[in-house]
């Protein structure tokens, strides 16, 4: 590995302004993904500035809805009672992700800032409609998850940007949600995953919200199903149409982890077998 420095800013204000002043550097978080890619050599920044002793970064604060400090790692999420309780979807994305040990130093801000198309909390993020907030040195701005996204490993995060929070609306007590996701083996990334919300009144879907992953450039709204499900009943015809839709939507690719024909298939599985999870109900 090439050499290189690292900082440990105590304050945000200290973080943004090494950012500013060292051509070449790099925020690092649980480095999970970043160490990868510096050994690697896709990667060769001159300097780290870790966030990680900046307190603010890694709090929880349940506020009618919450925010999630970007530094908060995976293993918090999951030990968060109010969390869990008021977000079960966000939970079922964490505990998938990755192994005990890498959940333990991965952080919800890094998952997201990577890019990744696979990314597993950027699918109930999408569905739960999040914000994420982002601070430079002269400004803070708030962005919808739907917008974040640009492509595999871009964002709209400028260079001298930092994601401070993730902000959840209060949870809506009629809406249920639920993950998938299919990987090579238990402790792997994502093959094709999916997260679903639904809000039903009388047997009317009032509101749907479908995101997937690891099958288009980046972690895909599914807006064309979602239009299809809302105001209709929910149906063996129509769960048969939203899967086609579905299937027709993604662009996935064919890589080590499987072909892009078997991604479509998956995320075609997958909405109804999300719908029937959470209407807990067959719809063969
Ligand atoms: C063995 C293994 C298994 C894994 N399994 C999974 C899996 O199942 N699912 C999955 O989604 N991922 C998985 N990952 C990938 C990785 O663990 C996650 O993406 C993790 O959440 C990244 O967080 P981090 O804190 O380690 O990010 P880092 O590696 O520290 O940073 C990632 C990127 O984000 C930038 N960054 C980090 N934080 C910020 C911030 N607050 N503001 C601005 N930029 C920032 C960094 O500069 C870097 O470019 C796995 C990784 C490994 C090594």
């Amino acid at each position: 590995m090439r050499r290189f420095d690292y900082f440990r800013p105590k304050s945000l204000k200290e973080a943004l302004e090494l950012k500013k002043t060292i051509a070449g550097a790099k925020f690092i978080s649980g480095g999970t993904d970043l160490i990868v890619q510096i050994k690697n050599r896709e990667l060769k920044p001159s300097a780290l500035i870790s966030l990680r002793f900046i307190p603010e970064l890694a709090t929880i604060e349940i506020n009618g809805g919450a925010r999630i400090g970007a530094l908060v790692t995976i293993s918090d999420i999951l030990q968060h009672p109010e969390l869990g309780h008021n977000y079960p979807v966000l939970t079922e994305a964490a505990k998938s992700l990755g192994s005990v040990q890498i959940r333990n130093v991965a952080t919800i801000g890094g998952n997201l800032c990577n890019c990744s198309p696979c990314a597993d909390m950027a699918l109930p993020l999408l569905v739960l409609e999040a914000k994420v907030r982002l601070q430079s040195a002269k400004a803070s701005r708030e962005v919808p998850i739907s917008k974040f996204f640009k492509g595999p490993g871009e964002s709209c995060l400028a260079s001298n940007e930092i994601l401070t929070d993730i902000l959840l609306n209060p949870p809506h007590n009629k809406a249920k949600a639920t993950f998938l996701k299919k990987g090579r083996v238990k402790v792997d990334l994502a093959i094709a995953s999916l997260a679903l919300l639904l809000e039903m009144e009388g047997g009317i879907c009032r509101k749907a919200r479908i995101a997937a992953g690891s099958v288009a450039p980046i972690p895909l709204r599914l807006s064309k199903v979602e239009t299809l499900l809302e105001g209709a009943a929910v149906s063996e015809d129509l769960v048969s149409k939203a899967q086609h839709l579905a299937r027709e939507t993604v662009s996935p690719i064919t890589d080590v982890r499987a072909t892009e024909k078997y991604r479509r298939q998956i995320v075609g599985v997958y909405v109804k077998r999300g719908l029937e999870k959470i209407l807990g109900q067959s719809l063969a």
